[in-house]
């Protein structure tokens, strides 16, 4: 008899499970309580990355006399705007429901837990369905933190969730949070014509990365007009008539007309009844193993809530591995994932985007590298395309020359950094790099410069 996996969310984690464990001959059930594609389609990432090419695509149209036009402007249309960003989740939540369907996986629609170590219940709308499961599948998500003192009305004070779009735009944004999702929402508004005031906990945006990129984006918010309050703190917000007073535990108070908080997530693990059947959690995220296996052997996490990376590339990889692993077709060099090689990308201009062993975390533990890196002012692409900030950067063993890692600043770098990305996940080295013959003119082109 066919396996039975019982899977509790419907995001990138939990369909591309479902679609694999489908595909090899499971009997699925996926359990969504509100919309199939989940957070990171309808909620996070995609709407964000709409909003961002939408800013993008203003900005080069007001920008355009530097191409050589005239007579061409642009201005935001904020209920145009809310209309697009709901038909790209209508049509990805079509598309992914028409996958999931023609593979014979069967979705409910409610909120599911677990109840006994096998028993799953979902409850819907019909009343009660109760699932016995041979594997079951937590992929839940996460949802936005929200500290004591910020009272989230979705009007003034907001979070990343009330923002696509919120509904006028904000005269002035104030910021809380300079991570990765902090700056891309600094960067959207910036583009729709808001002021934008950062609120940085540290001295340096983007705490967690090469101070080289993180230098570059502040260099290109400061000349964009973006305040930045470094070493601030919020502790406090309150929301008025007309805007919100941010006070810092150092005394500062910011000023706006909205605040929109950014300052990460927490998991959805609370109410799935995972104390009772004793899968073990650390602060929160669900152990797993490298199978991402929990404490439970049969009930495997992905996603958000694994505490792993957070991102929907490393969610769908995930959730392909464990329809591999609970099928038994779990063999060969690349059966556990390596998060140490998962590429990510930050939406901002100029973008950037990183893979791999970073310059810092070599240096922080000792270790020998080879850093490369070339600005992309000498890139003809870069010039005709009337973007010639940021540079590439790879890391190399002196030894060897195998590519540890790169980072890539600058216009298409979330595009770039697959070919270091597949660089270092296949371990190539930067000769093989060097040799290659990509297109002329391309940005790709500082790649091969860079592995020199
Ligand atoms: C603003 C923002 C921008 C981002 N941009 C990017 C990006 O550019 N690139 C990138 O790779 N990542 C990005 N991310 C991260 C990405 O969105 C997440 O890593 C990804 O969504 C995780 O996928 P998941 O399957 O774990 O969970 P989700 O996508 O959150 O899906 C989980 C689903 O489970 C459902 N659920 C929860 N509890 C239950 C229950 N009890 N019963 C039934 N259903 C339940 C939820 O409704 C949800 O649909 C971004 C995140 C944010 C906040």
């Amino acid at each position: 008899m066919a396996k039975h996996f019982v899977i509790i969310g419907g995001g990138p984690a939990g369909n591309t499970a479902a679609t694999y464990a489908a595909r090899f001959g499971a009997k699925v059930t996926m359990i969504e309580r509100d919309l199939i594609g989940g957070a990171a389609h309808l909620r996070d990432c995609v709407p964000s990355k709409a909003m961002i090419a939408t800013g993008s695509a203003l900005g080069t149209i007001n920008d355009a006399q530097r191409m050589g036009l005239t007579n061409v402007s642009a201005t935001l249309d904020f209920d145009a705007l809310r209309r697009r960003i709901g038909s790209i989740g209508e049509r990805l939540e079509r598309s992914t429901t028409t996958l999931l369907e023609s593979q014979g996986v069967k979705l409910l629609s409610g909120t599911g837990r677990m109840v006994g170590p096998h028993e799953v219940v979902a409850e819907t709308e019909a009343g009660l369905i109760e699932l016995e499961a041979d594997v079951v599948l937590l992929a839940t998500g996460s949802r936005p933190r929200i500290p004591e003192w910020a009272h989230v009305d979705g009007e003034r004070i907001l979070t990343t969730r009330d923002a696509y779009p919120p509904r006028t735009l904000p005269e002035h944004l104030v910021v809380i949070g300079s991570g990765v999702t902090g700056v891309e929402f600094v960067h959207m508004f910036k583009s729709f014509g808001s002021e934008v005031t950062l609120i940085v906990s540290r001295q340096q945006v983007l705490p967690l990365k090469d101070p080289e990129v993180a230098a570059a984006l502040e260099a290109d918010f400061l000349a964009r007009g973006v305040m930045l309050l470094k070493g601030a703190k919020a502790s406090n917000g309150v929301a008025t008539a007309d805007g919100v007073t941010i006070e810092c535990t150092d005394g500062r108070i910011v000023t706006g007309s909205h605040a929109l908080l950014a300052i990460g997530s927490i998991p959805n693990t609370d109410n799935l009844g995972l104390g009772d059947v004793g899968v073990e959690l650390i602060n929160g995220y669900v152990k797993i193993d490298h199978n991402c296996q929990s404490s439970v052997p049969h009930v495997y996490a992905a996603g958000d809530i694994s505490g792993k990376l957070p991102l929907s590339s490393v969610a769908s990889l995930q959730g392909r591995k464990i329809a591999e692993h609970a099928m038994g077709l779990h063999s060969g060099p690349h059966r556990h994932i390596d998060y140490e090689k998962a590429a990510s990308a930050i939406f901002t201009e100029p973008e950037i985007a990183d893979v791999g062993l970073a310059e810092v975390d070599a240096f922080a533990v000792g270790r020998k590298i080879r850093v490369t890196k070339v600005p992309f002012s000498a890139n003809a692409k870069a010039l005709i395309e009337d973007d010639a900030r940021g540079f590439v950067k790879i890391i190399s063993d002196p030894a060897t020359g195998v590519v540890l890692g790169g980072a890539i600043v600058g216009r298409h770098a979330a595009e770039l950094i697959s070919v270091i990305a597949l660089a270092v996940s296949a371990g190539l080295r930067v000769a093989d790099l060097h040799e290659s013959l990509f297109v002329h003119p391309s940005m790709a082109e500082a790649l091969t410069d860079a592995a020199e």
